[in-house]
């Protein structure tokens, strides 16, 4: 025992050794800019998670790192089922939409390419919502290897290589506009195209193996060093919406050239080091907090602005911070998730209270943040794209801490508030996701994003490529490694094969019917003799979890919002058993949220629930359904309902003499009637026609 452990730990600091003799500058010599040269068939068998979604293997400052895209694959279950739908209905629909004249996005590359006449179409960004897309259908070849996937990506990737310019810039929304100049002003969302443009290319690298299109993204990116790396005022304010720092850490991860890094950290430095006044290239946005620009983010406490800006700003810093170990930088970040997870989140972990409103600064934000525990639910605004970047932040919080809590908060959006942006169909869209929804109560005409039932096609199409590639990507969510061994964070039916990170194979096989049920089983199906870790996530809303080997009680500490760790000598056809007690539980918010006072949400698992007017008596409305707290909740999976749910069958009351004539009146004890509903997952709510909603209800306890 004492032997392996001693081998355990020299095999990790020869490896340890071997990473460090590897400096970055050195890597640059090994690999220049233009010519990229990788061996695409070593590309996915690297056993150094150069191939994850993130690219931690040169990196020191991680607790976690990824395992390569592809390493694990759904079986069967929840996410299984999502996945095929999204390989065989989101991914090809979203094709046929953007790819023909509906969608116009390729067809802006298209004509910038000079293989097309005509104009560009479609919303600044778009670009930017094509590049996620063909990141989506990375991650479905990476699971597939459907070669004519390859061959559509290769098409668009020499279109999109075509239209580039000979200096690298490449932005059709500015290309095809002879009105406007390169960076002339930042709601152009250049910033934002160019941050998908990189991240996509090295997703499409590290899947195939192939350079054509990371040379693109390669080329454009010395352009953006060449434009934003000198001082200047102007260009110093011009990051907007900045998924350009994420972008950058990975493309330097990629093909390590640090350059790129240093670039991704000015445009943090840039931010708050310059007088907030309107200039022509802030012109048409409102400025300050709406773009995280009054307060430096070393100092700032307080999420702001923008929930989409904000939340692919910090999570683009915590790459920044992966890279550097930056203590200031780590600090602001870990005070502004709490802010934003702790005092700013809705239950359903989506972001966004406000489609327009002010920050406590007192200045106009848009789609964003107001005041801490303000949290309407009928007018949220909740964008489906915040809802997932609260997750991508959660999941660089996790590589960088280690702790559960943050795949909490990945769990909890990617059930509720992510998934709620489509359709259970795959092709039907929401970008808004509030938690209460009343017939008649909202003038649509007046909304350009907000629906009352959801739409094919979205004119801003940020969203719907952002939840399908997460769709997408997710099993590479599922496990990290840790120093010895490996985490599971999320659970669904899987196998998993990879290795430790000291070069040591390991194969998993997941079998559970989660997030319907709590027993999730996890049989070794090859892995080393030495003893290594297996740490299971044990969610925050577990009551009484128990873990077995084999099925004895491992004795280990199982607390709910930690990891279990388990170290021992595992064997192969070892099992381990995670018993979660599926209880029905009532959510309460905090007594400063004055949107829920008196009001309960239902949980069970993971899963949010809502009740749904289809689920009531003709003409009931949805404000006028109270909870009775004796009343029984049974859950009941129902395989042909909803594509197969787990709903909450319980007796709720009616009121029948609710106030809807004056603002104010007198009130009697209200006439109640009984009757038996079910409520159902938040996110499978609105797939039968329009309807009312709610998350909260009140309840009358008994
Ligand atoms: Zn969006």
């Amino acid at each position: 025992m004492m032997k392996k452990s001693i081998l355990a730990v020299l095999v990790l600091l020869i490896y340890s050794c071997g990473k460090q003799t590897k400096s970055n500058d050195q890597k640059q010599e090994i690999i220049t800019n233009q010519e990229i040269q990788v061996n695409s068939n070593d590309v996915t068998s690297k056993p150094s998670q150069e191939s994850g979604i993130i690219n931690y293997s040169e990196n020191s400052h991680v607790a976690l790192k990824s395992i390569n895209i592809g390493d694990c694959q759904w079986t069967e279950g929840f996410w299984a089922d999502k996945f095929n739908v999204a390989k065989n209905v989101m991914v090809p629909y979203m094709g046929e939409v953007l790819c023909g004249d509906v969608g116009h996005a390729l067809n802006n590359f298209k004509i910038a390419a000079g293989e097309k006449e005509g104009d560009h179409k479609g919303m600044k960004w778009h670009d930017g919502d094509f590049y996620k897309f063909m990141e989506a259908k990375a991650y479905v070849y990476a699971q597939t290897k459907d070669q004519k996937l390859l061959d559509e990506l290769d098409e668009y990737i020499r279109i999109i290589g075509k239209a580039q310019e000979e200096d690298g810039y490449l932005q059709t929304q500015i290309q095809l506009e002879p009105k406007v100049n390169r960076y002339q002003n930042r709601r152009y969302h250049e910033m934002y195209n160019t941050g998908h443009l990189l991240t996509s290319a090295c997703i499409h690298h590290r899947v195939t193996g192939k350079t054509n299109f990371l040379n693109i993204a390669v080329k454009h990116a010395d352009y953006l060093y060449e434009i934003f790396m000198p001082e200047d005022e102007n260009y110093g304010r011009f990051g907007f919406n900045q998924t350009q720092i994420m972008g950058l850490v990975e493309l330097y991860r990629t093909v390590g050239d640090k350059k790129y890094l240093k670039l991704a950290e000015k445009f943090i430095n840039n931010r708050g080091k310059y007088k907030v006044e309107e200039t022509p290239s802030t012109k048409g946005y409102p400025i300050g907090d709406m773009v995280q620009e009054f307060i430096p983010l070393r100092k700032s406490k307080e999420a702001v602005g923008h929930a989409v800006l904000a939340l692919y700003y910090y999570a683009g810093a915590a790459d920044v911070y992966a890279e550097t170990g930056e203590k200031a930088l780590i600090d602001a970040l870990d005070g502004l998730w709490e802010n934003v997870t702790q005092k700013k989140m809705y239950v359903t972990g989506a972001l966004g209270q406000a489609h327009y409103g002010a920050s406590t600064n007192r200045q106009m934000i848009e789609e964003g943040f107001i005041d801490e525990y303000m949290m309407p639910n009928m007018t949220a605004y909740n964008e489906t794209c915040a809802n997932i970047c609260n997750s991508m932040f959660s999941k660089r919080m996790l590589d960088i801490h280690g702790e559960s809590k943050y795949a909490d908060i990945m769990e909890l959006v990617v059930y509720n508030s992510g998934l709620s942006g489509i359709s259970l169909e795959g092709k039907d869209y929401y970008y808004a996701n509030p938690l209460r929804v009343i017939d008649g109560s909202r003038d649509y005409s007046k909304m350009n994003t907000e629906f009352p039932i959801r739409q094919p096609y979205l004119n801003c199409f940020c969203c719907p490529p952002n939840l399908v590639r997460t769709i997408c990507k997710l099993s590479g969510w599922a496990y990290s490694k840790s120093e010895n061994g490996i985490t599971v964070n999320l659970y669904g039916g899987n196998t998993l094969s990879t290795t430790l990170l000291d070069g040591s194979k390991i194969e998993l096989i997941q079998k559970t019917d989660y997030p319907w049920e709590g027993e999730v089983n996890i049989s070794i199906a090859k892995c080393k003799e030495e003893a290594f870790d297996i740490k299971l996530r044990i969610p925050d809303w577990t009551q009484g979890a128990q873990i077995f080997i084999n099925g004895k009680d491992a004795k280990v500490d199982v607390s709910a919002g930690n990891f279990a760790v388990i170290n021992r000598n595992w064997s192969e056809g070892d099992i381990l058993t995670l018993n979660m007690p599926m209880d029905v539980t009532f959510i309460e918010g905090h007594t400063r949220i004055e949107e829920v006072r008196n009001q309960v949400a239902l949980k069970r698992g993971p899963i949010v629930y809502c009740l749904e007017s289809p689920d009531l008596p003709k003409n009931t409305k949805i404000v006028d359904v109270y909870l009775k707290s004796n009343a029984s909740i049974k859950p009941e999976f129902k395989p042909d309902f909803l594509e197969g749910v787990t709903t909450l069958d319980t007796e709720v009351l009616l009121r029948k003499n609710s106030n809807e004539k004056s603002m104010y009146s007198k009130v009697e004890k209200p006439v109640f009637e009984s009757y038996k509903a079910q409520l159902v997952p938040y996110y499978s709510w609105s797939n039968r026609g329009q309807a009312e909603m709610s998350v909260w209800l009140p309840i009358i306890w008994e």
